[in-house]
């Protein structure tokens, strides 16, 4: 009969609002937001989930973690180092320490010594091409499709785009190679078969209706067995012989061969081999944000720059920051995971398990590129293996924390995770075993 009302005590909303802590969270995170955390610790009161003498604290913890967005920094312990639901390639530090410096007001299209209007992103196009030297001009857009896009509509609309039928591919995500190529107003001309392009396909379809000859890295997949393709030398003649622009779409965005990846196609060794332009993406092997990149011969860079679809797929100073520090800067992390010391991995897998105890041990595990790169080639390394239950726990728990699910269990491999993290990630196993015993 006695029992105490549970919303007795509960603290009103104006005297939480008005916490100088939840004061300085209204101007950081905006009122709608802190009200709705004052209102869902009241409600946990109400609810009896939370002692109402605990409604302040419980609020300013909420607060404290509460950043602007909803994003979750995870951890990546998939061994897939190109994750592309994990937003691929995590920047460097110095990529983020210049997205910092260009978040307010920046020179992107000033030049400061004369006050004029300058153009738009020459400091990440001097970075390109003292990276890539070959190129003799660069242009960075928003994404790999869009340079891909803006490419074959500046050379070829209204004309055909010669293409190896071994060569329309899907990337995924909607990304299918023919169907963005008509939307451009270029006509696709399908050359070869599935398996087998030769020379002479191509030298068949060339002429007056030809825009250009592309040549796509079919990056996510490899044909086996009885096939032949046309490389980029080659094209080069024909393409000379016909007068008509030579276009590389690489995928990857790798600026120079790496001798991990000796199938992978790098900008350098493509210009050289005589394509006009090549295209990449800025977030796969490059390692830095989302962004397309087109590289190449002055007149074809030129021609991509001055059509009028180029305004419409401009990069914004947020990505030419980061592109340009990242191309300029110390290896960035998708670099150091690729090539991460197999006896380093294996090393710090040991400590992680001797750490968690009972129930994790330690396994050889392959990573992989991932993000529709270098298929099929294996990243020899180690994982620490736990029960399968602990998976779902890891994803759910702070920080979060992706394994991969295998035969069974929940696999964790180091290979792209920062060794500073070691720590974080230990606590983390240590809490998920806690609530699965
Ligand atoms: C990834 C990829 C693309 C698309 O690049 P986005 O940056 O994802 O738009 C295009 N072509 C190839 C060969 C690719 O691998």
């Amino acid at each position: 009969m006695s029992q105490i009302d549970p919303r007795r005590g509960i603290p009103r909303t104006d005297a939480l609002l008005t916490l100088p802590a939840v004061l300085e969270a209204r101007t950081r995170l905006g009122d709608h937001v802190v009200r709705g955390l004052v209102h869902d610790a009241q409600e946990r009161a109400r609810r009896g989930e939370l002692d109402p003498g605990q409604v302040e604290f419980s609020l300013l913890e909420h607060l404290s973690k509460r950043s602007g967005t909803r994003l979750r920094p995870v951890l990546n312990a998939t061994g897939v180092v190109v994750h592309t639901n994990l937003g691929r390639a995590p920047l460097s530090a110095a990529a983020v320490e210049a997205l910092a410096a260009a978040s307010g007001y920046v020179d992107v299209e000033l030049d400061l010594a004369t006050g004029a209007r300058s153009k738009r992103g020459v400091a990440a196009r001097a970075a390109l091409l003292a990276a890539c030297p070959a190129a003799e001009d660069a242009l960075v857009v928003n994404n790999g499709a869009a340079a891909l896009v803006l490419a074959t509509t500046a050379l070829a609309a209204g004309r055909e785009v010669v293409v190896s039928r071994g060569e329309l591919i899907e990337i995924g995500a909607g990304f299918r190679l023919p169907d963005l190529i008509a939307s451009t107003g270029a006509r696709l001309r399908e050359v070869g078969t599935t398996n087998r392009t030769h020379l002479r396909d191509y030298a068949e379809a060339l002429g007056p209706q030809t825009g250009c000859i592309l040549k796509v890295h079919p990056s996510n997949f490899a044909v086996h067995g009885f096939t032949a393709a046309v490389d980029v030398r080659e094209l080069r003649a024909l393409a000379t012989e016909h007068g008509v622009p030579l276009v590389a779409d690489l995928g990857s965005g790798l600026l120079t061969p790496d001798p991990l990846l000796p199938d992978e196609p790098d900008a350098a060794t493509t210009l050289h081999d005589g394509a006009d332009v090549i295209t990449a993406s800025g977030d796969k092997l490059l390692g830095g944000p989302q962004a397309g990149l087109a590289l190449g011969r002055a007149e074809a860079i030129t021609r991509l720059a001055r059509h009028p679809l180029a305004r419409a797929v401009r990069a914004d100073k947020l990505t030419l920051a980061a592109l340009e520090a990242t191309v300029a800067g110390a290896a960035p992390p998708v670099t150091r995971a690729l090539h991460a010391d197999p006896d380093q991995l294996r090393a710090r897998a040991e400590r992680l398990a001797a750490g968690a105890g009972a129930g994790a041990t330690v396994i050889p595990h392959d990573g992989r590129v991932g993000g529709g790169g270098a298929p099929g080639v294996p990243l020899p390394g180690w994982a620490v293996r736990l029960p399968e239950a602990a998976a779902a726990v890891l994803r759910t728990g702070d920080p979060a924390v992706l394994p991969r699910v295998h035969d069974g269990a929940c696999l964790l491999d180091l290979r792209c995770i920062p060794p500073d993290d070691d720590a974080r990630l230990l606590a983390a196993v240590r809490a998920a075993l806690d609530r699965i015993r």
